[in-house]
């Protein structure tokens, strides 16, 4: 049978980084086994509709690469079929509508916890007989349908990550399956359009394991086959808490807007539960599909890091600018979002802070001093083992050999050859010429490397502020 897997999200308008990786582990699964990865957006939750929020999902899918198959299937235009489902298990006995008020079911709750036990339905509707259900339905009342839980049996279910399960009936509860405005709950919902859709596998956060006995049964009722069962591992603070937008950025769509490169993120929630085997760490989404299983994913939540995110960004944006080509090219796109500047200097600015940083949205500020120099006072030219002499003495050396070199030659290793000539023939120390050309170009104390600037400014732009320094100190 050919594996089918889906990503079912509610649309909240943004993408989190525990459904991004939810999202990926069924697209890996879906193309290693040349299935299809189908997207189901569950919007039956009327209160939590947010406008746009499709759109945007499906546009941050497509950026990650996960880009689903087939038709998008919106539980919303299925009322109708979801009701059927509900008349059938309600004509098999497999549910019942259920009149309670939310105050009778508040005191029942009160009074099952007084007692010290598990609130649960007490099934009263369930005992209605069908001349009742009618009669109070013709009078308007409200009322919601219930799954009729089966007495004195045990539900079994077998998950490919936590293993075997087994439920008696009598620790659950007759659940609702349709709420008051007909809109069926999560449930529900979820398993006929799993057994629509034809899913082979259900990939999906552990906190849905409690609920698989539910979904079980629902799956029996209905005479149909159960998929395969697979539960990942929650994803957690650093503090082992449950990982939530309080604590920091959990949305897919804010670390992109923060400058993360997209495969970099998409490479390390793949290694959030999930291992290779072995120690390797960089993988592309190719790679992934490769090697991904099943198997190898474990049952132990996974913190989620932002520093070892960090790792990998700066890993990603260092080897593109290293290879170059097309990927280089969508990088320079994206630098430009956070340093407008024109496209040579935008190469440059990435050669200069390129291995520095952790995220693109750094070289905002990193980068101001390119385009404006502050106002440093003249004190932060003198190194703290020169003197204000030797560093006069040193500036005006450069002034003056920067200026007789060819522009031809101004390179980085040929510029500091003859910086250091400079130096030696007249004994300075690095920090009586090396500094202050370092505080003349960026007017700061820690910058790229003084010979980098130098190269990256170019003749004219580095005489003139070199220019500038001297007159500060005079
Ligand atoms: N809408 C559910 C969620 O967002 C889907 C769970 C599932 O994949 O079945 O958690």
């Amino acid at each position: 049978m050919k594996v089918k897997t889906r990503f079912a999200p509610s649309p909240t308008g943004y993408l989190h980084v525990g459904s991004l990786r939810t999202a990926l582990f069924n697209y890996l699964w879906a193309k290693r086994n040349k299935g299809e990865f189908a997207l189901r957006i569950e919007d039956t939750d009327k209160e939590r509709f947010v406008e746009g929020a499709q759109e945007s999902l499906i546009n941050t899918l497509t950026k990650m690469g996960l880009a689903p198959d087939g038709n998008i299937m919106v539980q919303s235009t299925r009322l109708n079929i979801y009701q059927k489902n509900v008349d059938k298990l309600i004509k098999d006995k497999h549910a019942y509508p259920c009149f309670c008020t939310a105050e009778r079911l508040e005191k029942m709750r009160q009074d099952q916890q007084a007692q010290k036990q598990v609130p649960k339905y007490d099934g009263l509707c369930r005992k209605l007989d069908s001349k009742e259900v009618q009669e109070r339905i013709n009078q308007g009342q409200s009322y919601v349908i219930r799954f009729k839980i089966p007495e004195d049996q045990i539900v079994k279910a077998e998950d490919l990550v936590y293993g075997k399960i087994s439920v008696k009936t009598e620790d659950l509860d007759d659940f609702i399956i349709l709420k008051s405005d007909k809109y069926p709950t999560y449930h529900l919902a979820h398993v006929i359009d799993d057994i629509e859709m034809k899913i082979t596998h259900v990939i999906r956060g552990e906190e849905w394991l409690p609920s698989l006995p539910k979904h079980i049964l629902i799956y029996q009722a209905l005479g149909q086959k159960l998929p395969a069962f697979c539960h990942l591992p929650l994803l957690l603070n650093p503090d082992k808490s449950k990982l939530s937008k309080r604590q920091g950025d959990v949305a897919v769509e804010d670390f992109l807007a923060k400058g993360y490169l997209g495969q970099a993120l998409l490479n390390y929630v793949a290694l959030l539960g999930w291992n290779p085997g072995d120690d390797r760490e960089l993988f592309t989404l190719d790679q992934l599909v490769k090697e991904f299983s099943i198997e190898r994913i474990n049952k132990a939540g996974a913190v989620f890091d932002i520093n070892k995110l960090n790792w990998f960004n700066a890993e990603y944006i260092r080897l593109i600018i290293k290879q170059g080509g097309a990927r280089y090219e969508q990088l320079i796109e994206q630098v430009e979002k956070f340093v407008p500047a024109a496209k040579e200097k935008t190469d440059g600015i990435l050669k200069l802070f390129g291995s520095r940083i952790n995220n693109l949205s750094e070289l905002k500020e990193m980068s101001q001093f390119i385009f404006n120099l502050a106002d440093y006072p003249a004190e932060m030219l003198v190194f703290k083992k020169s003197d204000l002499e030797k560093t006069k003495h040193g500036l005006d050396l450069a002034l003056g050999a920067l200026g007789k070199f060819e522009p031809k030659f101004w390179q980085e290793e040929k510029l500091n050859a003859m910086i250091q000539n400079v130096a030696s023939e007249h004994k300075l120390s690095p920090g009586d010429i090396f500094w202050p050309i370092r505080v003349a170009l960026s007017g700061q104390e820690k910058s790229p490397s003084p010979i980098e600037l130098l190269e990256f400014f170019g003749p004219e732009e580095s005489l003139s502020r070199i220019k500038q320094a001297i007159a500060k100190l005079n």
